[in-house]
């Protein structure tokens, strides 16, 4: 049996969810409230088990040709030399046949999903912004805010860590700052830079960078929230970064006015309970986030499509089973609560496992706690996520 589904959001858990819903021969909309696909923006991080949703999405050959892969985590001293302390391999958490780490751009990334779901016969509406749902018995209306009306047989909320959609349906627990902000730079590559290294001490809680292609990458740097002006961006992260030497000598450079810079909150969340009400779940951003102290929240979106499209695909089965007309486009209410909560409760460990640990990563900084046991936290959440899902 084929179902109607909505989807609000066209960020990576949506446009996952989206390509797994399309193959399986449901009728999927997608509703994003840019105008457009957005051609700018920063790098990211993708681990081992992120790849893995995307190999199963079938777009892994596009992204590991416009990303760069590497295995190693390089720590270094903030000095002149920015002297190496340690060279660590990464854990392959997505497999053996995949890197550890694959840095790219996130607009490449986007594009590459979208191409995958519009291919695969989702429809993407943008300049859908989602303002109301309303439920009745078989059946979710969405409103727009520019008063389109679309029903649903299911929906999905996919629309971020402000999820208005999360809002309509009164689930408690948003994001909360936890104290950091991070500016973030997508500059030319320096040649020696090969992979991720991190520089701890100096005025930043962490000095950072992650090639994102052979001509690119993305540099940060970690300090307490403050309101910033980002217009002050440039010249904040030149002094940030004066003392780190190394790479940072060359991405300082290029940290003139007309830079790509953008400043953004460390927050945190997970929804206690169920994450789903009615005919209406909540994937990524809009169920759980952590700061990205661990790189792992795309992943958790991704993976989170992934689990949820098994599961509607169970119901699909199930439903098909039942001797009920095929043609019907929405799910029992009850085959889709049993459907949600299993959803959840495979979810929400592994979730909260990823947001707690990334949050105390975060606060041993903060609290200048040299005792805590890094390599004990990065060991745990490498084997929670080193599991399929
Ligand atoms: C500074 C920073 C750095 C990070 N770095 C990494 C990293 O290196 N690696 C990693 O794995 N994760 C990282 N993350 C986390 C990662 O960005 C998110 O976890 C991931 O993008 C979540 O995807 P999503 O699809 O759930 O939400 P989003 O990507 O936020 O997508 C939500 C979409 O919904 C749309 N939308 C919102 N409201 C509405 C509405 N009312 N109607 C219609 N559409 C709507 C938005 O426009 C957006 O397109 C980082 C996060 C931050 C803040």
């Amino acid at each position: 049996m084929s179902f109607t589904i909505g989807i609000v959001g066209a960020g990576a858990a949506g446009l996952g969810l989206a390509t797994f819903l399309a193959d399986a021969g449901h009728r999927v909309e997608i509703l994003e409230r840019a105008e457009a696909p957005s051609a700018l923006g920063s790098g990211i991080t993708l681990q081992g088990n992120a790849l893995r949703v995307l190999r199963r999405l079938g777009v892994w050959p596009q992204v590991r040709q416009a990303g760069y892969a590497f295995d190693v985590l390089g720590l270094r001293a903030p000095g002149p030399e920015a002297t190496v302390l340690a060279r660590i391999d990464d854990e392959k958490v997505g497999g053996p046949d995949l890197p550890a780490t694959l840095g790219m751009y996130r607009p490449d990334l986007t594009r590459i999903l979208r191409e995958r779901a519009e291919s695969a016969g989702a429809v993407l509406r943008y300049g859908a912004n989602v303002e109301a749902v309303e439920e009745d018995a078989d059946s979710v209306t969405v409103h727009t805010r520019d008063g389109i009306r679309r029903r649903y047989g299911l929906l999905v909320g996919a629309d971020g860590l402000h999820s208005r959609v999360r809002e309509c349906l009164g689930v408690p627990g948003v994001p909360e700052r936890t104290g950091m902000g991070i500016w973030r730079a997508f500059v030319r590559r320096p040649a020696e830079v090969t992979h991720t290294d991190l520089y701890y001490g100096g005025p930043a809680y962490i000095a950072g960078y992650c090639p994102t292609s052979e001509d690119t990458l993305y540099a940060y740097l970690v300090e307490d929230v403050q309101d910033r002006d980002l217009a002050d961006g440039p010249a904040i992260m030149r002094e940030l970064a004066a003392g780190y030497g190394g790479p940072w000598d060359e991405i300082r450079a290029q940290l003139d006015e007309s830079a790509r810079v953008n400043y953004t909150h460390f927050t945190s969340h997970i929804i206690d309970g169920d994450w789903f009400r009615g005919r209406v779940a909540l994937v990524g951003d809009a169920a759980h986030s952590c700061p990205p102290t661990i790189a792992q929240g795309a992943a958790m979106a991704l993976e989170d499509a992934a689990v949820l499209a098994d599961e509607i695909a169970q119901v699909a089965a199930a439903d098909a089973g039942s001797g009920e007309s095929s043609a019907a486009a929405a799910p029992t209410a009850a085959s889709l609560a049993e459907a949600f909560g299993r959803y959840t409760a495979r979810r929400a460990p592994r979730a909260r496992v990823v947001v707690e640990n990334s949050v105390r990563l975060g606060q041993w900084m903060l609290d200048g706690n040299r005792d805590g046991d890094v390599p004990g936290l990065m060991r745990e959440v490498a084997a929670v996520v080193s599991a399929p899902v």
